[in-house]
């Protein structure tokens, strides 16, 4: 019997995601010498393009790392053993950093959230304003909770910081929201941005980032955890601000590339239509859902994220059945729900390198694949899928 699969891998998880063709020419280059002009030059853009999206002016330090390392960097950089962090619990990357802090001798004040909602940013609010003699460091935040589809709103977080006058610094995970939907680093008031290659930015996995502020890099003279080869002081001293040894040249091959893509494209565009496609998504979600059919994990329409819809199954079916179905008979690769919600969810990516065509063919194979698996739902999403986006 052939296991061959005909026709292409629809990849539509939350991350990686699909690389464009040109990015892979473009990756597709011999050593060169990471000190010589001809890459210092393809260097030196890469960066600034970088910077432009991010809508920021300050210093952007890469590694040589998945999110993890710039998370773990970001830590390392900032904070001094003993330091009080405020991360508020809202999913398993929320909790999976926080842990890591921890594991730093941070001490990191997680209180629990109801994670189909996330935080609720008069809470974050409420313990700034009790912090009379200001110890929280900074309030980490992860701007959209990949696990749980669950995107904030940053501008509320910092009006709420703000309103309390308090010092702490504003950390935000992007990882999963920025080169998809609006982040203005500068304009919304983040101190530490933390990024990675392989979602918006339609990247392999291996590169990431903390964009920083005046008042980051300022805190940083002052961070005594120990640290090596992500010292940020030791990176300010090399000639490409970054990269403790061998900076790798394919990864800004391909970031040059993508920066090309998102420009030619428009940031701003790139946003719209990443609503787009989240929206006809949302449409055939709310279809689905009659009959006590599949749901929206997240609860609160307005924070329903445009780059990943997590959809909850109906008690007593497994996720896991539906994902089998779509991978193993139509070659469309789903998200898995992430601990502790395994088996509870299925996650459908819409961000990065995606048009209607695939998003209709991924939405098509989820329709099939819950009619296969014997899911309770009302059919016609793919229609109302269609319906919005000849219309809209
Ligand atoms: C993907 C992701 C990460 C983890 O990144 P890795 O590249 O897998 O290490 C962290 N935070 C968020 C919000 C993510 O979506």
């Amino acid at each position: 019997m052939s296991h061959r699969k005909p026709g292409r891998l629809f990849f539509a998880n939350p991350g990686p995601t699909n690389i464009p063709d040109s990015i892979l020419r473009a990756m597709d280059h011999a050593t060169v010498d990471f000190m010589g002009g001809d890459f210092l030059e393809v260097y030196d853009d890469a960066v600034a393009g970088l910077k432009r999206i991010l809508f920021t002016e300050g210093e952007v330090f890469l590694y040589t790392a998945s999110g993890h390392g710039a998370w773990e960097a970001t830590i390392q950089n900032l904070f001094s053993p003993g330091d009080h962090i405020l991360m508020p619990d809202a999913g398993y990357f929320s909790r999976t950093w926080g842990t890591m802090a921890r594991q730093y001798g941070l001490e990191v004040e997680m209180p629990g959230t109801d994670w189909r909602r996330g935080p609720d940013v008069a809470r974050i609010a409420e313990r700034l304003a009790s912090d009379k003699f200001h110890n929280i460091k900074a309030v980490c935040i992860v701007h959209n909770e990949t696990s749980t589809g669950v995107a904030l709103s940053m501008p509320e977080v910092r009006a709420a910081i703000d309103a309390t006058n308090h010092p702490a610094l504003l950390l935000a995970d992007t990882i999963s929201s920025f080169g998809s939907f609006e982040v203005r680093m500068a304009d919304w008031g983040i101190d530490a941005v933390v990024g990675g290659s392989q979602k918006g930015l339609m990247l392999p996995a291996g590169l990431a980032f903390t964009a920083v502020s005046t008042k980051a890099l300022e805190a940083h003279q002052h961070a005594k955890l120990s640290r090596y080869y992500f010292d940020w002081t030791k990176m300010l001293a090399r000639r490409h601000r970054s990269f403790v040894g061998t900076v790798p040249v394919g990864p800004f091959y391909g970031l040059r590339e993508s920066i090309r893509l998102i420009e030619a494209e428009g940031i701003e565009q790139v946003w719209h239509r990443h609503h787009r496609l989240a929206e006809a998504t949302r449409r055939a979600v709310s279809i689905w859902s009659g009959n006590q059919g599949v749901s929206f994990f997240c609860t609160d329409p307005k924070r329903r994220s445009d780059s990943v819809t997590a959809v909850k199954m109906p008690d007593g079916h497994d996720a896991e059945a539906v994902r089998k179905i779509a991978y193993d008979r139509f070659n469309v690769s789903l998200g898995a729900g992430l601990e502790p919600l395994g088996g509870q969810l299925f996650r459908i990516g819409h961000m990065g390198d995606l048009n209607e065509p695939m998003l209709l063919g991924t939405l098509g194979v989820v329709e099939m694949s819950l009619r296969l698996a014997r899911v309770p739902l009302a059919r016609g999403g793919v229609d109302a899928a269609i319906d919005y986006l000849a219309t809209a």
